[in-house]
């Protein structure tokens, strides 16, 4: 099932029953008891809402076992389930275990997390900017590419075909590439210095090869075709 929410607060653990805390205008609530009249049944471990539907969510004094231990995939989907940049802030019992809690929050892309105590355990916490990184070859035409093969002129070499097959490593282990993990993972000096990676905002970025007409040098306008290994 997918629902789409929109850009609302989701409260885990609430709902209409009488006794719970009246719904804010536009909250959605969810709660694995059908007798608390939730908006949606089921459970935070497997949320039935698409990815980024939420602008925050909150755990309505929500039983802390439901997302540490076994159930810690519970704050993963939380993350999916929010915007970038939206917010989490959890109410939950007197003995959570704060600390993994924090480093399940941080692993799953939560940053600003703060712990507060007053009885119950109240944590907040902002799930990160969705950041992707691309490792780009420069081809002795200026253009900058992701593979073995520059797609606009077929240009290939030793270090392209180099870097694209460390890249792969890194993507199987689902590690974003830096110069720095490339260097450690034993690309050449010659291939790292043709390749540069970006960081982008969004996972929307998706292009795969830029054609810069040329740079500038010193100030000055140089064609990439004027460019010579000096430059790279
Ligand atoms: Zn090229």
């Amino acid at each position: 099932m997918t629902n789409s929410p929109g850009n609302r607060r989701l409260v885990v653990g609430g709902g209409r029953a009488p006794g719970f805390p009246v719904a804010a205008p536009g909250d959605l609530s969810l709660n694995i008891s059908p007798a608390a009249l939730p908006d949606f049944l089921g459970t935070i471990a497997q949320p039935p809402f698409r990815a980024g539907a939420f602008l925050s969510i909150y755990f309505e004094r929500v039983p802390f076992m439901a997302f540490t231990g076994r159930y810690a995939g519970a704050l993963v989907e939380a993350a999916r389930i929010l915007q970038p940049g939206g917010q989490l802030v959890i109410d939950t019992g007197i003995a959570a275990p704060e600390r993994a809690i924090v480093e399940t929050l941080h692993a799953a892309g939560f940053v600003d997390v703060v712990v507060e105590r007053a009885g119950l355990s109240h944590i907040s916490a902002r799930r990160g900017a969705s950041v992707t990184a691309r490792a780009y070859c420069r081809c002795n035409s200026g253009h900058y590419f992701v593979g073995s093969h520059c797609p606009f002129d077929g240009w290939s070499a030793p270090e392209s075909v180099e870097l694209a097959d460390a890249v792969g490593r890194l993507a199987a282990d689902g590690r974003p590439p830096s110069l720095r993990v490339l260097a450690d993972i034993g690309v050449s000096e010659p291939a790292l210095a043709r390749t540069i990676v970006i960081e982008f905002g969004c996972d929307a970025s998706v292009f795969e090869a830029i054609s810069a007409e040329g740079l500038i040098v010193d100030g000055a306008w140089r064609p990439s075709a004027m460019l010579d290994a000096a430059h790279l």
